[in-house]
């Protein structure tokens, strides 16, 4: 089965070997307190900060889950009043949990055409002290370029951004946020089980202003355990040790993201042309799509056929999301996706 599911989805093949190593070398039983353990979490860390241009001075973290970061981002972060800005169904789950942490945390809900530079130039306050943002809102295939500059005005805040559906799979902008965090199920291609963490220096600072340890997650928790090469809870070890493994085979993210981009071009292309199925970008503005997740709309029952003629072919499209349910179709573009799996799929569509 070739998954283009946007997470879980297609696995990058190479995970089979690094997970029969990972077996027949013991690491699926190593304590994560053990001398063994610090050596690959070190050398992950650092694979990762090379291989992903990562700013020396940005901490990384592994956590259990994207989900998992909203809270943390809650706990251990937010001093009072926060903001959330979404146009999918992500942003707004994270939104809620938000809410239900800080009493004073507001959100704002805008369109899929719109872009966050145009959302944040119609905040009216200026007192928020933490930002919340979807960098790519896999529900509904939309992105958003990540400037800190947009929020000026609300001097010191701090910004997270749930990168979800991109980390890995294209170069993001580290500078311009505090936060940034990612499930590995999506562009880093191995199975769910394992998320990532990245914080700023101006992020870490805030966390010991407000000195929280009241949950087990909290970010200065994790740092005390980052700084002898350990983790605040039994980890994902196989995944660390498979994104490890990935990390050195894998090229720089700069090669990563040009390979990306070309895949995107390829399918922008494909469905800007008429196909048999008549679908058409869910998303008209091409500035705030997705480069890793295409939402495509149709008919439903259009959208049922094509379905269907892929499973039958042993190919898995992503389902529409929410409100998109009946109308779409997701189709993920992660660097496990190579081109001739787009080939193959492209081939299918005009069958
Ligand atoms: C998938 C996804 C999540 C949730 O990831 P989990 O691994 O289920 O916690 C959060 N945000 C975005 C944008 C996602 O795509």
């Amino acid at each position: 089965m070739l998954s283009f599911y946007p997470g879980p989805s297609k696995v990058h093949p190479e995970v089979l070997g690094f997970i029969q190593e990972a077996f027949s070398e013991g690491v699926v039983s190593i304590n994560h307190r053990s001398a063994r353990f610090e050596v690959l979490l070190k050398d992950t860390l650092q694979i990762l900060h090379e291989q992903w241009n990562i700013p020396q001075d940005y901490t990384l973290y592994f956590i259990s889950s994207a989900t998992e970061a909203w809270e943390i981002v809650a706990q251990s972060l937010i001093k009072e009043k926060s903001l959330n800005l979404y146009n999918g169904a992500f942003g707004k789950k994270w939104a809620h949990y938000a809410q239900q942490i800080i009493p004073k945390a507001k959100s704002i809900e805008f369109n899929i055409e719109e872009d966050l530079k145009s959302v944040a130039d119609q905040i009216k306050e200026d007192d928020f002290d933490t930002i919340c943002l979807v960098q790519s809102e896999t529900s509904n295939g939309t992105g958003q370029k990540i400037d800190r500059s947009n929020f000026s005005r609300q001097k010191d805040a701090i910004i997270a951004v749930d990168a979800t559906s991109t980390m890995g799979g294209i170069h993001l902008p580290w500078l311009e946020a505090d936060i940034w965090f990612a499930s590995v199920q999506k562009c880093m291609g191995i199975p769910a089980g394992l998320g990532v963490l990245i914080c700023s220096p101006k992020a870490l600072k805030r966390a010991k202003e407000l000195n929280k340890k009241n949950h087990y997650n909290d970010i200065l928790l994790m740092e005390e355990n980052r700084k002898l090469f350990q983790t605040h809870y039994t980890p994902n070890v196989l995944s660390i040790f498979v994104l490890n493994k990935l990390a050195h085979l894998l090229p720089n993210l700069t090669e990563i993201d040009q390979q990306t981009l070309e895949k995107t071009k390829l399918l922008t292309e494909f469905f800007s042309q008429k196909n048999p199925f008549n679908l058409s970008f869910l998303v008209e503005n091409p500035v705030v799509r997705l480069p890793t997740v295409f939402a495509l709309k149709g008919e439903a029952i259009q959208i049922k056929r094509l379905q269907d003629l892929c499973f039958k072919n042993d190919i898995e499209l992503g389902k529409g999301y929410g409100e998109w349910k009946e109308h779409t179709i997701r189709i993920a573009n992660f660097p496990s996706h190579t081109l001739e799996d787009f080939h193959q799929l492209c081939k299918l569509i005009n069958s």
